[in-house]
């Protein structure tokens, strides 16, 4: 087994029953056992041209699991619960009704078309290390150094629901 963090996000439509029936989905899934889920932040969206407060506010938050799935299979599972909850893909940084990513996988780094580990903006993204630090204080991300520090030096904003 496999110890894997995943990131999840929904800007659009019922966002917490959203983000409950696809971490009850992901509990369900072959291979798959929860570990933990973190507390949930209110954030703004984030666009390629820097926060859009005008733009709805997300919900983000880490699931941790442990998986008997390679990560590409991983990958699949969550694919296929964006897919079921009606995800419109609306441009690289699109609003989304449900994004989920796989941030850490064991320690492996991989890079290929599909799949990049770890997730390559999750180091400065606070939206996902303050979760991540909430569930296991000592996190470290790798190549990047422990989820504290980055944590610390990320400006953007999070709140506590
Ligand atoms: P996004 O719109 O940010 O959810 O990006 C989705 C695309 O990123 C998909 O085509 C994935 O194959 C790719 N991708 C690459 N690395 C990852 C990762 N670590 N987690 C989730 N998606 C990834």
């Amino acid at each position: 087994m496999t110890r894997a963090v995943i990131a999840f996000g929904a800007n659009l439509g019922d966002r917490e029953a959203t983000i409950a029936s696809a971490t009850r989905e992901l509990a369900e899934g072959q291979g798959i056992e929860l570990v933990a889920v973190s507390p949930v932040y209110e954030t703004p969206a984030i666009t390629d041209a820097g926060v859009d407060h005008d733009a709805p506010g997300y919900l983000n938050g880490v699931i941790v699991v442990e998986t008997a799935l390679e990560p590409h299979r991983l990958l699949d599972v969550l694919q296929a619960i964006e897919d079921r909850h009606g995800r419109v893909r609306a441009g690289h940084w699109g609003d989304r009704t449900l994004d989920l990513d796989l941030i850490d996988f064991g320690g492996r780094e991989q890079f290929d078309d599909r799949l990049e580990l770890p997730h390559p903006r999750a180091w400065q993204r606070a939206f996902v290390l303050q979760p991540w630090l909430d569930v296991e204080p000592d996190a470290v991300l790798p190549g990047r150094g422990p989820v504290a520090e980055l944590r610390a030096a990320a400006t953007d904003e999070v709140r506590r629901r």
